[in-house]
């Protein structure tokens, strides 16, 4: 039986949603095996909360199924790392800390915790502050064809001179707001105020700036994104992604100011994720009402975690509640549990016939769970088939003993493709734990102790060492042809 896949045909029918054209569209990228993608990053002046992490972790899940789809895949995500508002001007002055340290604090807090979730680094993480230059250039076109012009407080882009403006988020450049009441300084504004916005703002008073032809001062948010997405991906790529508040007026300003500068189509496919809610409404940090990813990893553990965020669609609200957890965490333990005795059953001669049987059924929920995947991402059903996997070779092993040598190979594989694009670099660090020899044989041993201690009828004994070993993080259960165990690791910060 072959397990392999034919990778070709399942990349044929990859589909994903384009905010763009607001249909789903079979992938294919602009050079045929290559697929250039950039996503928003974090503005790092706070901690990251569950809603970013979502974010992250969908793309975290895009970008490793791009890769097994045979992609070569070359990913960029930002750092924000100029955005100054007043609050944060506020803030420096109560810690007694400058700009600089605030930034180190939380971009170092950044890359900590998407390594947290398993998350792998992209490629290049270009930092603002060192591409000022590269955002100057692209201003200077920006006035040089027209489209942008200089006013007391900055430079502005006009948005009627953009004939396409409003082709993303549906925003009609004609509710523009005239004059210079019109001009918007500030980087996040909502749709009832369409209007010029900056490209580049002359710094107030205790300000932090750097310096321009016109005058001190710092670039705004949106140019930002545009010079580095195009200097490291060129000017048209195939995927920019985002949550779903950046759609306007982050990227629609983005599409703009590229498009004006170069004449080409910016990006092929736009991607968002839905927003998480807490009770309900949206996560806000002015009224408190949100959760840091580092504390529900130190709650919940990150595997468990990873799983919830991706249990709901990218493009639904994910209502974050502590039952959908809970859920996640016994899909988490079968999955692991799956993995391990997969990984024993590596070693054992054993003959079954029922276990081409099993093989079948996991080749046939994989195939499943790849098609889930190709139907822009739907992780939730892809989960589901993750778990049916699990299911059954759990059911297997209760009934018949370990999976033979030469089937468990087949099906680790499978387990393997599955656990990486789910799980990401959490997989290999929680879940697939293959234990040292000298560990197995002192784990055995322990329950070899056990067994006795039980025969003899001394179940209290029996049972402490039971409870010493899940204090280790090993799980054991009896089953008719023995005890099996397997290593229960819960995540970076979890006390
Ligand atoms: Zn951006």
């Amino acid at each position: 039986m072959d397990v392999s896949v034919d990778i070709e045909k399942v990349r044929e029918n990859f589909r994903v949603y384009n905010t763009l054209s607001k249909d789903i569209e079979r992938f294919e990228p602009i050079e045929k095996n290559k697929v250039r993608i950039y996503s928003c990053g974090l503005t790092v002046n706070d901690y990251m909360h569950i809603g970013h992490a979502r974010t992250y972790t969908v793309w975290d899940v895009l970008v490793r199924y791009l890769r097994f789809l045979g992609y070569e895949v070359f990913h960029v995500s930002n750092i924000t790392d100029i955005s100054i508002d007043e609050k944060i001007l506020k803030r420096l002055e109560e810690e007694k800390i400058s700009f600089q340290q605030l930034i180190e604090k939380y971009t170092k807090a950044y890359f900590e915790d998407r390594e947290a979730l398993g998350i792998e680094r992209a490629n290049v993480h270009p930092l603002a502050t060192q591409h000022v230059q590269e955002m100057i250039e692209l201003i200077e076109i920006l006035l040089k064809k027209g489209y942008a012009y200089i006013a007391e407080d900055g430079v502005y882009f006009s948005i009627r001179k953009f004939q396409n403006y409003g082709k993303l988020s549906g925003i009609k450049p004609e509710a523009l707001v005239a004059g210079a009441s019109g001009r918007i300084s500030k980087d996040e504004y909502d749709k009832d105020y369409v209007g010029d916005f900056a490209l580049w703002k002359i710094a107030k008073e205790k300000e932090p700036y750097w310096y321009s032809p016109w005058g001190k001062g710092r670039p705004g948010w949106h140019i930002e994104c545009s010079a580095m997405s195009m200097k490291y991906l060129g000017e048209s790529f195939d995927i920019h992604t985002g949550g779903e508040d950046n759609i306007f007026p982050h990227h629609e300003n983005e599409i703009a100011q590229s498009e004006a500068a170069t004449g080409k189509k910016f990006v092929k496919y736009w991607l968002h994720t839905k927003h998480v809610l807490l009770g309900g409404e949206k996560m806000s940090k002015s009224y408190k009402r949100l959760i840091y990813l580092r504390d529900a990893i130190a709650k919940y553990g990150a595997t468990n975690l990873r799983l919830y965020l991706l249990s709901t669609h990218y493009r639904k609200k994910l209502n974050f509640e502590e039952k959908g957890i809970e859920e996640a965490s016994l899909i988490v333990n079968r999955f692991t549990k799956a993995v391990q005795i997969t990984l024993k059953s590596l070693r054992k001669e054993i003959k079954n016939k029922n276990a081409q049987e099993l093989l079948s059924y996991c080749i046939a929920k994989f195939n499943n769970f790849l098609d889930a995947l190709n139907d822009d991402l739907n992780t939730t059903a892809a989960i589901k088939y993750l778990d049916d996997i699990s299911r059954s070779i759990i059911t297997f092993v209760e009934s018949n003993g370990f999976v033979p040598s030469e089937i468990a190979e087949n099906i680790i594989y499978i387990l393997d493709k599955m656990g990486e694009i789910i799980f990401g670099d959490l997989y290999k660090r929680e879940i697939r734990l293959e234990p040292t020899a000298e560990f197995e044989e002192f784990i055995e041993h322990m329950i070899k102790e056990r067994d006795e201690l039980r025969k003899e009828g001394k179940y209290e004994s029996a049972d402490k060492i039971r409870e010493n070993l899940r204090r280790m993080g090993i799980e054991i259960e009896d089953l008719r042809f023995g005890t099996i165990w397997y290593i229960k690791k819960n995540s970076l910060y979890r006390k």
